[in-house]
C-alpha cells in the first residue's frame, strides 16, 4: 500500500498555526473564566501571557491573522459563557491593548533576551511585563468603575497587579519553550533514571508540603532553597515549569485554605501582597537558571574552540586522539573492524610556493570539507596539523573502508579548488590505511602504522591509497 503524504505550503501552514493559536487562547480563556470568582475579574488568567508569549517566542506567528484569530478566541470564550457584548468588547479590547504594549517592549529586546538566555534577561522581561500590566491597570481605571462599579484607584492597582502576577507565572514557561519539545521528551525518557538528579525535585515537593503543614506567612519561602537547587540542576525551561508549579500550588493552597498564611478575612491589599510575594519568589530561580544557561553556552563555545581546528572546523589533534581512542575501545564486533587512515596532501609546499599561503589555506579547507562529505556520518575525522588529516572508520568491512578511502582520493584529484580570482588548483592526496586488529591496540601505534603506509604511498608516486600489505 502506498502511503499518501499531504505536503502543505507555507501559506496554509501559517493559516493553520494562527487558527491553532486562536483556539489555544480560547481554551486558556475558558480556564480563566471557569476559575473566576463570581462576576469579578479573574485572578487566574493565563490567556494574555499565553498569547504574548507565543507571539514573542514564535515570531512567525506574529501576523495580522493571528491577532484576528486571538480576538475571535477572546470574544468567543466570553460570549459562550454568558458575558454581555459590552463586557466582552471592553475587557477584550483591554486585553489586546495590554498585550500589544508588552509585545512592543519585547520587540526592542535582543532575541537571546526574549528567550531568557542571558543573566539580565529576566529583568528585561519584568520591564515588558510591567508595561503590559500598567497598560491593563490604566484601562481598568476607566473600565472597572464602568463595568463593576469599582473605585478608579483600586482598579488601577488591582488590574495591574493581577495582570503582573499572571504574566510572571506563565510567561517564562512559554518564552523558554524548546524548539524540539518532543525530541527533548524522548531523550529524557531514554535517559536511565538518576536518583541524584531527582533530589532537587523531591526537595521542592517536600518543602512545599512542609509549608502547608507548618503554615504562617513564612511558609511561602520554605521552597526557595529547593527552587534554587532546581535552577542549578535543570534546564531553563524545566526551571520555568517548576517555578510555575510552585506559584500555582502556593496560590491554590492559600486560596483553598491549605496554606494558611493570612486569616480568611484578609482584604484585597493583603491578598495582592501575598500574590506578588509568591510570583516574585518564582522569578528568583529563573534568574539563577538564566545565569546557568549563559554559563553553559559559554562553556560549550569554549569546549568547541578547544576541540576544533579553527580553519576547517574539524577535530584538532588532541580531540581527534581522544575521540578515536574512545571509539576503538567501543568496537567489539567480529564481522566489522575499525580502520585508521592518515591522509596528507601531495606537494603542498609547492602549492604554497606557487599560489601563496592564502591559496594553500583554501586547498586545506576544501579538502577538509571533501573529507567530511566522503566518510559516513559516524566516522571521526580530524586535522592533525598542516595539510595532514586522520580518520577513523568504525564498524566497517575491509571492502567498505577501501571504497571510502579510494573515493576520497579520486574525488579530491578530480575536483580542482577554485580561488577568489577565478583560477583553480588541482591537488592530490596520499592515504595510508590500517585495520585495528584488536580493540586493545591503542590509537597511537595504529596512527604510526597508518603513517608508515602513508609514506609508502608517497614513495610509490603519491595520489594513492596504501594498506600495510601493499607497502
Ligand atoms: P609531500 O607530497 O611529501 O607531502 O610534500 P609536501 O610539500 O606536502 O611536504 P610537507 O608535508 O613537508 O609540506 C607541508 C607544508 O605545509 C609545509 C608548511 O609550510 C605548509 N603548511 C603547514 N600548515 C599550513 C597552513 O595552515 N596553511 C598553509 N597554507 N600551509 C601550511
Ligand atoms: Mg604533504
Ligand atoms: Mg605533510
Amino acid at each position: 500500500m502506498q502511503a499518501s503524504l499531504i505536503v502543505l505550503d507555507r501559506k496554509t501552514t501559517g493559516v493553520i498555526n494562527s487558527a491553532l493559536l486562536g483556539l489555544g487562547l480560547f481554551g486558556f480563556c475558558l480556564l480563566g473564566i471557569f476559575t473566576r470568582p463570581g462576576a469579578d475579574l479573574a485572578s487566574f488568567w493565563p490567556a494574555n501571557a499565553f498569547m504574548l508569549g507565543m507571539l514573542v517566542r514564535f515570531p512567525s506567528l506574529a501576523n495580522p491573522l493571528s491577532w484576528i484569530c486571538c480576538a475571535v478566541g477572546f470574544a468567543a470564550a466570553d460570549l459562550i459563557t454568558g458575558s454581555t457584548i459590552l463586557n466582552t468588547v471592553v475587557l477584550n479590547l483591554g486585553n489586546l491593548t495590554a498585550i500589544s504594549a508588552g509585545y512592543i517592549v519585547f520587540q526592542r529586546l535582543e532575541p537571546a533576551d526574549r528567550r531568557l538566555a542571558r543573566p539580565a534577561s529576566v529583568l528585561f522581561m519584568l520591564v515588558a511585563i510591567g508595561v503590559a500590566a500598567l497598560t491593563a491597570g490604566v484601562i481598568g481605571t476607566v473600565a472597572d468603575p464602568f463595568l463593576f462599579g469599582g473605585a478608579p484607584l483600586d482598579a488601577l492597582l488591582y488590574w495591574s497587579a493581577t495582570e503582573m502576577v499572571n504574566y510572571v507565572a506563565f510567561l517564562p514557561m512559554i518564552l523558554t519553550l524548546p524548539d524540539d519539545p518532543l525530541n527533548r521528551l524522548q531523550r529524557i525518557i531514554d535517559t536511565p533514571l538518576d536518583i541524584m538528579k531527582l533530589l532537587p525535585l523531591l526537595a521542592l515537593a517536600g518543602t512545599a508540603v512542609a509549608g502547608a503543614v507548618v503554615g504562617g506567612p513564612g511558609a511561602i519561602a520554605f521552597p526557595v532553597l529547593a527552587l534554587l537547587w532546581c535552577a542549578v540542576t535543570y534546564s531553563l525551561f524545566a526551571t520555568a515549569c517548576l517555578a510555575f508549579a510552585f506559584v500555582a500550588w502556593t496560590l491554590l493552597a492559600i486560596a483553598t485554605g491549605y496554606l494558611p498564611v493570612a486569616d480568611n478575612t484578609a482584604d484585597r491589599a493583603t491578598l495582592l501582597s501575598i500574590r506578588f510575594a509568591v510570583s516574585l519568589t518564582g522569578v528568583a530561580p529563573l534568574v539563577v537558571a538564566s545565569v546557568m544557561a549563559a554559563r553553559e553556552e559559554l562553556l560549550q563555545r569554549l569546549m568547541f574552540l578547544s576541540n576544533h581546528d579553527q580553519m576547517t572546523g574539524l577535530f584538532n589533534r588532541s580531540a581527534f586522539l581522544e575521540n578515536a581512542a574512545r571509539r576503538l575501545r567501543g568496537g567489539r564486533s567480529h564481522d566489522f573492524a575499525t580502520f585508521v587512515l592518515m591522509l596528507d596532501i601531495d606537494h603542498f609546499k609547492a602549492i604554497n610556493d606557487q599560489y601563496g599561503h592564502a591559496a594553500g589555506d583554501r586547498v586545506i579547507i576544501a579538502f577538509a570539507e571533501l573529507l567530511k562529505r566522503n566518510v559516513r556520518k559516524n566516522d571521526i575525522v580530524g586535522r592533525m596539523g598542516g595539510e595532514e588529516f586522520a580518520a577513523i572508520l568504525s564498524e566497517c568491512t575491509a571492502r567498505e573502508a577501501q571504497v571510502i578511502a579510494t573515493r576520497i582520493n579520486t574525488v579530491f584529484a578530480a575536483t580542482p579548488v577554485c580561488l577568489e580570482d577565478g583560477s583553480a588548483i588541482s591537488a592530490t592526496v596520499s592515504i595510508g590505511m590500517v585495520a585495528a586488529a584488536s580493540p586493545s591496540i591503542g590509537i597511537e601505534p595504529l596512527l604510526a602504522m597508518a603513517d608508515e603506509a602513508l609514506y609508502a604511498a608517497k614513495r610509490q608516486g603519491r595520489n594513492r591509497v596504501i594498506t600495510p600489505h601493499q607497502a
